[in-house]
Formats: C-alpha cells, structure tokens, sequence
C-alpha cells in the first residue's frame, strides 16, 4: 500500500478503536464492572496483514479470525513482521484443520463436539509445547444445527433438548464436550463463548448465556471467561458478564460478503 494510503488506514483504525474502546468503557461502567476484565478482540476476517498489523501497533493484540485458510498465512505474515499477537479461532472448526490451528493459536473459542475436542486435543498434544487455551461454544436457543454445544434438560429451559440416547446428540452435549476438553492434558478448558440467536434479543440471550454459563462455573470453577458480544451486542454481552467481545465491523468497517 502507499504510504498515505496506509497511513490513512491507520488514522481510520484508530479513530474506530477509539470508539470501540469508549463504548466498552461506558458498558462496564454501567454495568458496574472493572474495565480490566473486558478483553477487545479485534476480528480481522476478511481484512489484511496490514490492518492486524496497525491494531497491534494500536495497543490490540488479541486478534480473531474465522477461517483457517485464510488464518494461516497471515500469521506467517504476522510473526514475519515481528508483531506480538494472540490469535483467537472463532469460527466453524473443521477436523482437518485442527493440526494447521493448533500452530498458531492462542485460543480457540468455538469446540462444539466431542470430536472436534479430542481432534484438537490430540494436534495440540503432538504439535504445541503447551496447552491450547479452549472456550467450549454453547448454543444458547438449544439448536445445535447452528453451531454450539447444547446444554443438557434441566439446565435448559422447558426441556428443550436433542435427545439424549443418540450418538449424534450425544456428540454435542455441553457436558460431554466440557468434560473431555476437561480431560485432555494439552487442552486447558478456560470458559464458554456463544453468539446470539438471530431470533433472539441480545438481551434476552445474554441473560440466558448467563445462566448457563454460571451452572458451568459451579463445576469448573477456573473456567471463568465468557466470550460473547459483537459489533452489534456488546453492551448487553458485557451487561451480562462477557469477559471477551469479538469486534469485527466496528473496527475494520463493513466487510465484503464472505466468499
Ligand atoms: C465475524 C465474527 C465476529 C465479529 O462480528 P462483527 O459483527 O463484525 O463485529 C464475532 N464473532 C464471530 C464468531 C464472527 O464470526
């Protein structure tokens, strides 16, 4: 990019992570909570190099993407640049990829199933000197064909739940995701992360997410981080306890349809 160009890229990031922040600020303060315990994670999915480049020159090092094809090779590009950043997954995770991921995330925020767990699991024990830090993804309406793990009935309200004694439900239960995440040595189980139904408002499924997320604490009690709240939802995320909010649009601006 010229350089006027690029320094108006970074003049546009930072006027909007200035806003950003203000917002996150102002969230917190109404909701009565420190503004250290909100993480801004800058989504930068469909976007380039350059811009994860000028966030961290910014002060945000906590970046998220959604794909791994696209993931990858801006790491490289990343780390080839010497900028510090932690690289968060938050989006559909494929099992053939899970070896690529596991090689340069900090984070993955989106393991639903059982085998996907123990899929990342296994890469993270055969490729990573540590840990990978893993957020289970609950679906937060019970409706596990859009992604999310789903809690099982008693935990979930009027009983709406995949039944139990099929494998495929089975799969996806919140519990059994939780509990092998919790067993695998090379995965460290830190919270949950969910994303609003469509259907739903923000509210009322963050006041759901809450709930839930507050059962699964009672048992795993370290896990303590909430990823939850986007460019349109974050207030009421934070309002409700989110630790981590993933912003894309707010950011980087409206981004082109997803190929
Ligand atoms: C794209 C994306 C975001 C960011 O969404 P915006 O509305 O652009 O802020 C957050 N979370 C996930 C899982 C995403 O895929």
């Amino acid at each position: 990019m010229p350089e006027a160009a690029d320094g108006e890229r970074r003049s546009g990031l930072a006027r909007n992570l200035a806003r950003v922040r203000t917002r996150i600020a102002d969230a917190c303060t109404a909701a009565g909570r420190d503004r250290g315990e909100v993480t801004l994670v800058a989504v930068t999915k469909t976007y380039p190099a350059s811009d994860v480049l000028h966030l961290a020159s910014l002060g945000v090092h906590d970046i998220g993407e959604n794909r791994d094809q696209d993931a990858a090779p801006k790491a490289v590009e990343v780390a080839a640049a010497g900028a510090d950043v932690r690289w968060h997954f938050v989006g559909t995770l494929q099992r053939n990829k899970v070896r690529s991921v596991v090689g340069y995330a900090h984070m993955v925020h989106s393991v639903d199933s059982v085998r996907l767990a123990r899929a990342l699991g296994a890469a993270a024990q055969r490729h990573r000197d540590r840990p990978l830090d893993v957020l289970v993804q609950v679906s937060i309406d019970g409706d596990p064909t859009r992604g999310g793990a789903v809690p099982a009935a008693g935990g979930a309200r009027s009983g709406s739940v995949a039944g139990g004694a099929d494998v495929e439900a089975d799969d996806r239960l919140l519990e059994r995701v939780a509990e092998t995440v919790a067993n695998t040595p090379a995965l460290r189980l830190r919270g949950l992360m969910a994303v609003a139904p469509l259907s739903w408002s923000a509210t009322e499924a963050f006041a759901r997410l809450a709930e839930i997320a507050a059962a699964f604490r009672a048992r795993y009690p370290d896990a303590t981080l909430l990823s939850a709240g986007m460019t349109a939802d974050l207030e009421p995320a934070i309002a409700y306890g989110a630790t981590h909010v993933r912003v894309g649009t707010a950011l980087l601006g409206e981004r082109a349809p997803l190929r």
